[in-house]
């Protein structure tokens, strides 16, 4: 049986769980194939890699990139990349290095509306200080009784718009494909369902506009099962896959227990139109294992 899950964060960007513990609770769930994709970070890599290797999983190199495209924040997921390519390295070192700036500001915003001393309590929620994110933010405010779950606290503060939001300059696009696909990975558009502007989803045209420069500048891949797509919005997805002659991939986006829409390995199969993304990877692991 596959199980395949191509998307997921640990401790090193903003997941709760550490690159062994994630890849042990993967195990657990039946996983056979899957992707560590920490935002803008490699270094759970290795480590992850050695989990996998010693209980017989097979392991694909990951990372998701922030990207910023028109007004929008785009996430770009890289499968397969290598790890050491040096333009890759040093272009997740540059997109790291923002956001201490960007959460000192975040911390600004929030004390003007009257809640101060989030800055520390956000920092003590990283493992990894360098990726200080919104996700340290909300779990921060959620342990000091501001709201009752991270969800509520972008919905209240950090989404765009709100209170805490800060805009902020992420990769460009063409950069990010260029990264990924240097150093031998394949570019996919992470969630695309989840670009909205407000309460709206991007629009058509927009996403029209979006993956032609998408596929005109590398890249290879939708993420048409995640853990944040509704049903229909799998078949929505597989249909702009299938018109942009795009491969298609899966991943549950797990950040950690009772934080994220889908668990580690509890996805549906991708539609049958859908040509997966792995299924090279899939063939040689097979040849390997044989
Ligand atoms: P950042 O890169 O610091 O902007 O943080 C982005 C991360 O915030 C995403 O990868 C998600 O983990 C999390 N996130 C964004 N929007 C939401 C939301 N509406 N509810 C829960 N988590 C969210
Ligand atoms: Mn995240
Ligand atoms: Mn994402
Ligand atoms: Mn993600």
């Amino acid at each position: 049986m596959l199980n395949i899950d191509l998307h997921c964060h640990s401790s090193c960007s903003d997941g709760t769980l550490t690159p062994e513990e994630l890849v042990a609770r993967a195990a657990e769930r039946g996983v056979t194939m899957l992707a560590l994709t920490d935002h803008d970070e490699i270094a759970g890599l290795d480590p992850a890699r050695a989990a996998a290797e010693k209980i017989g999983m097979t392991f694909i190199n990951g990372v998701e990139i922030s990207v910023s495209w028109r007004k929008h924040t785009l996430h770009l997921v890289g499968l397969n990349i290598d790890p050491n390519y040096p333009p890759l390295v040093a272009g997740l070192q540059e997109v790291r290095s923002g956001r201490g700036l960007r959460a000192q500001k975040m911390a600004d915003e929030l004390a003007k509306v009257g809640i101060s001393g989030v800055l520390e309590g956000a920092y003590k929620f990283t493992t990894n200080p360098n990726m200080i994110g919104r996700t340290h933010f909300a779990r921060y405010l959620v342990e000091s009784g501001r709201c009752k779950d991270v969800k509520s606290v972008f919905n209240r503060y950090l989404a765009t718009g709100k209170p805490g939001y800060v805009p902020h300059q992420w990769a460009n696009l063409a950069d990010a494909i260029s990264w990924i696909r240097g150093s031998g990975g394949i570019p996919v558009l992470a969630h695309p369902g989840r670009y909205t502007v407000g309460r709206h989803s991007m629009g058509k045209q927009t996403m029209h506009e979006l993956l032609e420069e998408f596929v005109e500048l590398g890249g290879a891949a939708l993420e048409v099962v995640t853990g944040s797509h509704t049903p229909p919005q799998y078949a929505e997805f597989a249909r702009y896959a299938d018109e942009f002659k795009l491969l298609s991939s899966c991943g549950s986006d797990f950040h950690g227990p009772h934080e994220s829409y889908r668990d580690l390995g509890r996805l549906p199969d991708l539609p049958e139109i859908c040509r997966p993304v792995w299924q090279h990877w899939h063939d040689a692991a097979q040849l390997k294992a044989a």
